[in-house]
């Protein structure tokens, strides 16, 4: 017999490295006319590494000692900013002490007890959340510091009390710019960026690759939102991310891609399709294969 169209489709996405979970997924993937896409992770490469190690004036800590206190309390996630905090520790040879009590609140940040001590690393804006003390103020003008040059800024605290800045970059992916250019041009509308990282930030890399509707500081349910806002306008919007933060935005929308090699399991689970190769210039091959099949169906 003579393969149904999108079962060929869906052979088709595989070779181009791009594993789609059902033929109704296949045949979903054609009618997208709007895109969002998550940055780190996904426009980026998603391995960012450690640039900066800005202990606090009044802190008492040296480099290395911010550096093994904040990989302490990160090795337990997943996340590719505590990736690059415990790769950087173990880089300069430093053990991290054991850590308890951990827990993670995606797109803010992680806790856990280390030697006693209740250590918070993630988000400056969400860490200091309006506090103007003199460690938060002098960490706040740190963050901005690290931000204007790119970086993402992740403030360390001890306690309640901030006792350091790390500065972490990330590469830009080498297809993302023209995966925006191609998506643009199959659904005639530039693709939204979505992130939980800063505006600065946000905003740097949204116009090394060409999108202007950039949304910054968002939570998991934020990206939600955003999504669901477009649909509302009529839109079905494909959404490409890789994190957990970016899971109920995968299951909200019309079409979730997932980015394989370094989303977190709850991505891939949830997704409809996954991104096996890390290639991003894969997603604009595979909508266009769906439009082929589907124009065989009707
Ligand atoms: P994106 O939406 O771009 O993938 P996330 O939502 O995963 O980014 O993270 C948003 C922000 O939350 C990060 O830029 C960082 O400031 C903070 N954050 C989240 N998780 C962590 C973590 N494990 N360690 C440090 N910072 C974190
Ligand atoms: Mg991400």
């Amino acid at each position: 017999a003579t393969m149904p169209p999108l079962l060929s489709a869906i052979a088709n996405a595989g070779r181009h490295g791009v594993l789609v979970k059902s033929a109704v997924v296949m045949e979903r993937l054609g009618q997208v006319d709007a895109v969002a896409l998550d940055k780190t992770g996904t426009l980026t490469e998603g391995t960012p590494r450690v640039t900066d190690l800005r202990p606090l004036t009044g802190s008492g800590l040296a480099e290395a000692e911010l550096l093994a206190l904040a990989a302490a309390a990160e090795h337990p996630s997943e996340h590719p900013l505590a990736r690059a905090v415990v790769d950087a520790a173990r880089d300069r040879g430093l053990t991290p002490a054991a850590a308890e009590d951990f827990g993670s609140t995606p797109g803010v940040g992680v806790t856990a007890t280390v030697d006693g001590r209740v250590v918070a690393v993630g988000a400056p804006a969400r860490l200091i959340n309006g506090r103007t003390d003199a460690a938060c103020a002098e960490a706040a003008v740190l963050a901005a510091e690290l931000e204007e040059a790119g970086c993402t800024a992740v403030l360390v605290e001890a306690d309640g009390v901030p006792v350091g800045v790390l500065g972490i970059a990330d590469r830009l992916r080498p297809d993302a710019a023209a995966t925006v250019t191609a998506l643009t041009a199959l659904t005639g509308t530039a693709p939204m960026l979505l992130t939980g990282d800063n505006p600065r930030a946000a905003a740097h890399l949204g116009a090394e690759v060409g999108i202007t509707d950039v949304r910054a500081g968002l939570l998991p349910q934020d990206k939600v939102a955003a999504v669901r806002e477009r649909e509302a306008a009529g839109r079905k919007v494909l959404v490409i991310g890789d994190g957990v933060n970016d899971a109920p935005a995968l299951a909200a929308a019309h079409t979730g891609i997932a980015m394989g090699r370094a989303g977190s399991d709850l991505a891939l689970e949830t997704a409809d399709a996954v991104i096996v190769r890390d290639e991003l210039a894969t997603v604009p091959a595979v909508v266009a294969l769906s439009r082929r099949a589907r124009s065989f169906v009707v």
